[in-house]
């Protein structure tokens, strides 16, 4: 379970139908429909399928009652995200009954996870294709559309569709996504991310600079570079054999215009290296914010999750980042009653929260996944009242800090991206600021638009949300 409300998960986003003005050159007549569920890479791929659907001659609609072909792309993290997919493939399927011509497929991690099952089984979709296969999906799409069984759940050690230009889908025409990397080499126990995306391989960098001039080039201003873990980024040229860290990488990114502020995500405390915290205290444009996931504050814990670091290395990590950049926020993911939790290891877990002071947090239920390694080796022992009660506690204490570091922004004056009106005036614009924070402040007549950057005097705040005016 993800507590919403608290800045925890977005889950307001989880299966927003995706749209878009751009049209395909050459049409073929059809429509496709796409929601998606899950985390930034997977709305990433979305837009990856969409331009490769788009090449084909199919236009995106928002309205699955008007398509041809109905896709969702999944998330297979929490037991919770594939229950919410089944429901909406009964939602789907219940239309196909009057319609049947339309087709039904199903992509990501949720499809790599069962396979065949949700096609042969129990016939709820008509395609089945995994994170790796999305260039087969219009040949897929004909296959089912000729009565076959179309399924493609192979994982590749080099698609990184580093050629694809995604598709901007709900674009705010202002931030956006781009993948650097796929799959995980880690073996995190309690994850399923490694079986569903397969092993890790960064893309060309080359083809990253160019897809972020392009994005800056259509007035974009903002890029987050996505990765389960962007640290371990490593690209080697196949001609002289040199290596592409991540760290050059950013800096790379970061030459592309002083105008185009630069985030990523998401790092591991493992991988970051102080190269990286150098890059991004050099560079103004990159933007001073962490996502560290430290899971647990056990050292115990943290070893039965396989995150090959202690907690004294962790907080290590935190201390050198505030040393390096003293502003920099740092926000992270905690689970709470994974396998064997103690009341006291779920202790340590609260007394690091107390420690570093997170300005966000994504707290997590454990939720056993079939096939982890957690799966296989320790007992889910940590009752679900249990679970929940760790979590509240986890979430109170976060919520507490919350309220008490956000009034300290107050009197500050902030460099602001806006990226549109605010959602309870459009008198006002919100955007973030460097450290991710959201503003929100008076348009006051002045002669601002989405896209522009505005230097804002904090005032006063909610509990998420910085509130200012035009300094
Ligand atoms: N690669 C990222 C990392 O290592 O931090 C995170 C990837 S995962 C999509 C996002 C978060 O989901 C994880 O950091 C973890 O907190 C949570 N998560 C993953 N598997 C989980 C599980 N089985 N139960 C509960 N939460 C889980
Ligand atoms: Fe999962 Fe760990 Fe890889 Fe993150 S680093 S995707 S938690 S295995």
């Amino acid at each position: 379970m993800a507590i919403t409300g608290l800045k925890v998960m977005n889950e307001q986003k989880q299966g927003t139908p995706y749209t878009s003005s751009m049209m395909p050159e050459k049409s073929n007549g059809d429509k496709f429909y796409i929601e998606n569920y899950g985390c930034q890479m997977n709305f990433n791929d979305s837009e990856i399928v969409a331009s490769l659907l788009t090449k084909e001659g199919y236009q995106v609609t928002g309205n699955y009652e008007d398509a041809k072909v109905v896709l969702i792309n999944t998330c297979a993290i929490r037991d919770k995200a594939e229950m919410t997919i089944r429901r909406r493939l009964g939602t789907f399927n219940k239309i196909k009954k009057n319609n049947p011509g339309m087709l039904i497929g199903i992509l990501g991690c949720m499809a790599e996870r069962l396979k065949s099952k949700l096609l042969e089984e129990e016939k709820l979709v008509d395609i089945v294709a995994g994170p790796d296969a999305y260039r087969a999906l219009p040949g897929l799409i004909d296959e089912a559309d000729g009565g076959q069984k179309a399924i493609n759940v192979f994982l590749s050690r080099e698609e990184t569709y580093a050629d694809v230009s995604p598709v901007r889908l709900n674009s705010n025409g202002v931030t956006a996504f781009v993948s650097i990397m796929r799959g995980c080499n880690n073996m995190c126990t309690f994850c399923v991310v490694p079986f569903t995306r397969g092993r890790e391989r960064s893309r060309d960098p080359q083809s990253i600079v160019r897809e972020c001039v392009e994005l800056r080039d259509n007035g974009y201003k903002e890029v987050t570079l996505l990765g389960q873990n962007v640290d371990s980024f490593n690209w080697v040229n196949p001609d002289t054999n040199e290596a592409v860290t991540f760290a050059d990488l950013l800096e790379m990114v970061a030459k592309v215009s002083p105008e185009l502020r630069v985030r990523f995500s998401t790092s591991h405390p493992k991988d970051i290296t102080d190269d990286v915290l150098y890059t991004m205290a050099k560079y103004e444009n990159i933007c001073k914010y962490i996502h560290l996931p430290v899971q647990s504050g056990s050292t115990a814990v943290l070893q039965r999750m396989n995150r090959t670091y202690t907690r004294e290395w962790y907080l290590n990590k935190v201390k050198r980042i505030r040393e390096i950049m003293p502003d920099c926020a740092i926000s992270t993911d905690i689970i709470a009653g994974f396998c064997g939790e103690t009341l006291e290891e779920h202790e340590a877990t609260l007394s690091v929260i107390e420690q570093v002071k997170y300005e966000m947090a994504y707290m997590f239920m454990y939720s056993e996944r079939p096939g982890t390694l957690a799966a296989r080796r320790f007992e889910d022992s940590v009752s679900e009242e249990e679970k929940k009660r760790r979590l509240q506690e986890i979430v109170d204490l976060q919520h507490k800090h919350q309220a008490e570091l956000m009034p300290k922004d107050i009197g500050k004056t902030c460099k602001v991206l806006i990226e549109g009106n605010s959602k309870k005036s459009n008198q006002d614009w919100v955007g973030r600021n460097d450290q991710n924070k959201v503003v929100v402040f008076s348009k006051e007549n002045r002669d601002l638009k989405p896209g522009d950057y505005a230097k804002v005097k904090v005032t006063d705040c909610t509990s998420a949300t910085l509130l200012g005016k035009l300094a």
